[in-house]
């Protein structure tokens, strides 16, 4: 058994002897279904500038450039992105009991997809998209097609539309935060998966968990500044690590 192998065991146990665990989740989980993460982003996502189409002053200065990196990326991208095995995986350890939620970064909706029930949005979700006047919900298609009428597009009230995500700039929802707060608090093993933790608050909850008595996994493919208060690094992909956890996780 090779020493990454002996390490998923020992996660495997871990998993075992939890009652509550936590998942947390960055863009790393999100790549093997075709979502780059900001720093792995290349070809057409690289041309649009993530200091302009994620930052909430230049998106009310400039909502176009937004819109246009919607239709170009954002849209296609994630429309067509589906849930890997790592997502599978949470909602298969979900639905046996041991995982009593997921703390996402991500905005891409794909935990739901693939079946996760308590989820916790930190920063929002690209899919849903409301009127910044009368506060009227749009879908992720139907914003696709009102692109193609009007750029940037608008409301029937004539208002502008805005991506429930939380930008650079702008707060965390409150009701967010304290969901995710309660699920720190009350689990006994917190695996972070796919965060690069440098982005705060949210890079907090490893050390809150820790420092509270539970046990600390990682599992990303590049060093954490929290790798060294962990029970276990794995510098290893999502898909590969979270699937062995529920299928036996035996050799
Ligand atoms: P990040 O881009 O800072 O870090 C991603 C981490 O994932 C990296 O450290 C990388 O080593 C790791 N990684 C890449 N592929 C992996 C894989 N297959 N398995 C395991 N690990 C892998 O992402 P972040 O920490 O989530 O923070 C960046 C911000 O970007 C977040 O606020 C998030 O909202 C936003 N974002 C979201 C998405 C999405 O919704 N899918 C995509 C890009 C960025």
């Amino acid at each position: 058994m090779s020493e990454g192998d002996e390490l998923i065991s020992k996660f495997h146990e871990m998993v075992d002897q939890a009652e509550a665990v936590v998942a947390f989740t960055g863009a790393g989980i999100s790549a093997e279904s075709g979502i780059p993460t900001y720093r792995g982003a290349g070809g057409l996502w690289s041309k649009y500038d993530p200091d302009k189409y994620a930052n909430i002053s230049y998106f009310m200065n400039d909502p176009t450039y937004y819109w246009n990196f919607f239709k170009d990326v954002r849209y296609p991208v994630i429309s067509k992105a589906e849930p890997n095995a790592g997502h599978k995986a949470l909602v298969e350890l979900e639905r046996s009991g041991k995982l009593i939620g997921v703390i996402t970064q991500n905005i891409d909706g794909l935990h739901q997809l693939a079946g996760s029930e308590n989820v916790v949005e930190l920063h929002g979700n690209t899919r849903r998209i409301r009127c910044m006047e009368c506060q009227k919900l749009y879908g992720f298609d139907e914003v696709r097609e009102l692109v193609d009428a009007s750029l940037p597009p608008a409301c029937s009230c004539g208002g502008g539309l805005k991506p429930e995500v939380v930008f650079f700039g702008e707060a965390l929802p409150i009701g967010a935060i304290s969901r995710a707060d309660a699920l720190v608090n009350d689990c006994d093993l917190f695996i972070s998966i796919g965060s690069s933790l440098v982005v705060f608050p949210a890079a907090q909850f490893p050390m809150v968990a820790k420092g509270n008595g539970a046990k600390l996994v990682i599992v990303n493919i590049d060093p954490t500044p929290y790798d060294g208060i962990a029970d276990i690094v794995l510098h290893r992909s999502a898909s590969e690590v979270l699937p062995r956890l529920v299928v036996g996780g035996e050799e």
